[in-house]
């Protein structure tokens, strides 16, 4: 039955994805044969422990023993008296373990990896993120862990790597075309075609072929569940406004998912406007985007005429991918979550304002969506309230900004 909220925005956000994993016209499954085994009996695994209430406390034990759940709502007060606007809230997902909302979701995959009988992960990895979470909970779990990044990635995050080696992961550095995340995630996905009987494959965003945008999405559910809690206990209603970072788009759908049938809370997504919107300089997928498949998966996608990938930039790494999760596809074309885009040289002035106000430094992927929300507050009432999600914390790109600024460490 409808809620009133279903009324209100049309939408039953718990109808999708449909069997076939499809979001409207987007997601479904695009993979070789050999792979199709692996994705439905991952599927089904997953069916059976999403409903299973030992595996979802299990779960939770986790997220608050290891992960260190729930994360703070916390009410930045000097940003917001420095806009001059709407009250400005930051939901802290920067306090997790490894510093950032991935543990979320590489934790789901890891026990219900257990629950499958397997012995060993692999993950592909961008920036280290999602690549550290994994090598995180392969050494809590006791699993043999092998993580894909592309050789240029390993240099400029040299940090990253020597992190999940010290955690026993292997990393194998990816030689190919643009030596970034498309191609560890080609070669993350050749590994396991072979060994995928005793493998498990932890995907790091709401992307790729079903069930990994749903599974991804509803592993990072939390976000927006908690969100709804606090902000409730805190000012007795709900947000005007939220707002959040979208690369793959898994910070984004679970922050947002619980708030997709509530029509009177407006949702925008941050993408990356790296250099500004020209062919090459950016990775905004809406900008100029293109209906494709990419490593999977039908959505929106930086291509060329001849549907050949565009090179992509972003300042932040995380959002530096030329593909969006076919979920956020659905909901931009639904008109339910608005999409907007930061440039680089915006991020960088903004991850210093929030250092220096709050005394939180914050993840370059995340300034996008601070970027935004600052400009946002400037133009909403003082009674309006805006929640950004501060999807990870600034300690990993510190080096980076030190370098772009012309300050020797
Ligand atoms: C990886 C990452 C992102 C981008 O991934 P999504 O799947 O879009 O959330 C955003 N923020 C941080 C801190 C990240 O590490």
């Amino acid at each position: 039955m409808p809620t009133a909220a279903t009324e209100a925005t049309g939408l039953d956000r718990f109808s999708l994805p449909d069997a076939g994993g499809h979001f409207g016209r987007y997601g479904g499954v695009f993979v070789p044969e050999t792979l199709m085994t692996a994705l439905s009996e991952l599927g089904a695994a997953y069916e059976v422990a999403r409903k299973d209430e030992a595996f979802q406390a299990e779960l939770r034990h986790h997220l608050k023993e290891f992960a260190g759940r729930p994360t703070e709502l916390y009410f930045a007060e000097r940003l917001t008296a420095h806009c001059g606007g709407a009250k400005i809230y930051l939901k802290r997902e920067d306090l997790l373990h490894t510093g950032a909302h991935k543990i979320n979701n590489a934790l789901g995959q890891a026990l219900l990896a257990r629950r499958m009988g397997k012995k060993r992960v692999i993950a592909e990895t961008g920036a280290g993120q999602h690549g550290v979470a994994t090598a995180a909970v392969c050494a809590k779990f006791g699993f043999e862990c092998v993580v894909y990044m592309g050789a240029v990635d390993m240099e400029r995050q040299a940090l990253n790597v020597f992190r999940m080696r010290l955690m026993g992961a292997e990393v194998r550095g990816v030689e190919a075309g643009q030596k970034t995340l498309k191609e560890a995630i080609n070669e993350a996905m050749r590994d396991w075609v072979t060994n995928v009987r005793g493998t498990h494959y932890i995907l790091g965003s709401a992307l790729g072929s079903h069930p990994y945008p749903m599974m991804v999405r509803d592993f990072h559910r939390m976000i927006g569940r908690e969100t709804k809690e606090q902000i409730l206990a805190r000012e007795g209603r709900l947000p005007d406004e939220m707002i959040a970072c979208v690369g793959g788009g898994s910070n984004a759908i679970g922050f947002f998912f619980e708030f997709l049938e509530e029509a009177g809370v407006r949702l925008v997504g941050v993408e990356a406007g790296g250099r500004g919107i020209t062919r090459g300089d950016h990775a905004a997928r809406f900008e100029g985007g293109k209906l494709g498949v990419l490593q999977g998966c039908k959505t929106y996608i930086l291509q060329n005429p001849d549907g050949q990938i565009e090179l992509t930039h972003s300042v932040s790494a995380g959002l530096d991918y030329a593909a969006i999760g076919p979920e956020h596809a659905f909901y931009r074309d639904r008109k339910r979550i608005d999409y907007a885009y930061a440039c680089d040289d915006e991020v960088l002035e903004t991850f210093q304002l929030c250092s220096r106000l709050e005394g939180i430094i914050p993840a370059l992927e995340s300034t996008h969506a601070l970027v935004h929300g600052l400009k946002r507050a400037k133009q909403m009432r003082r009674d309006e309230l805006l929640v950004i999600n501060l999807s990870g914390r600034g300690d990993k790109d510190v080096n980076q900004v030190a370098k772009i600024l012309g300050v020797k460490l």
